[in-house]
C-alpha cells in the first residue's frame, strides 16, 4: 500500500513547499475535492483543512494561493469560497472611511 505521494509533476515546487509542507505526504487529490461545498467533497475538504491547520507552511501557502488567485483546491487551510471572502474582507479593511 502506498503511504506517501510525490507532488504532481505538473505543479511547480515553490520554495515554501519544502519538507515542511504536510500535504507532501498525502495524495494531492485529497486537497482538490470536486465539490467542497457538499457531500463527500465537503468531508474531504474538512480533512484537508485539518491537515493544513498543523502545517508549518500554512502562512506562505495561503499567501501564495491568494497571489495566484487559485480557483480550486484547499490551500493554506482555506477553500476557494473562504479565500474569496478573505480577499473581500481585506479590501474592506483597507478602504478609507467615508468622509
Ligand atoms: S497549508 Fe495545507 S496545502 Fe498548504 S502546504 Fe500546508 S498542508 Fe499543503
Amino acid at each position: 500500500m502506498r503511504t506517501s505521494y510525490d507532488a504532481p509533476k505538473t505543479l511547480s515546487r515553490p520554495d515554501w513547499w519544502g519538507d515542511d509542507a504536510l500535504c507532501r505526504t498525502y495524495d494531492p487529490d485529497e486537497f482538490f475535492p470536486e465539490d467542497w461545498r457538499r457531500g463527500p467533497g465537503k468531508l474531504q475538504a474538512i480533512v484537508a483543512k485539518q491537515i493544513c491547520a498543523r502545517c508549518p507552511a500554512i502562512t506562505p501557502c495561503l499567501d501564495g494561493a491568494l497571489q495566484r488567485r487559485e480557483p480550486v483546491g484547499i490551500w493554506g487551510g482555506l477553500d476557494p469560497d473562504e479565500r474569496t471572502q478573505l480577499v473581500v474582507n481585506r479590501g474592506r479593511s483597507t478602504q478609507a472611511p467615508a468622509a
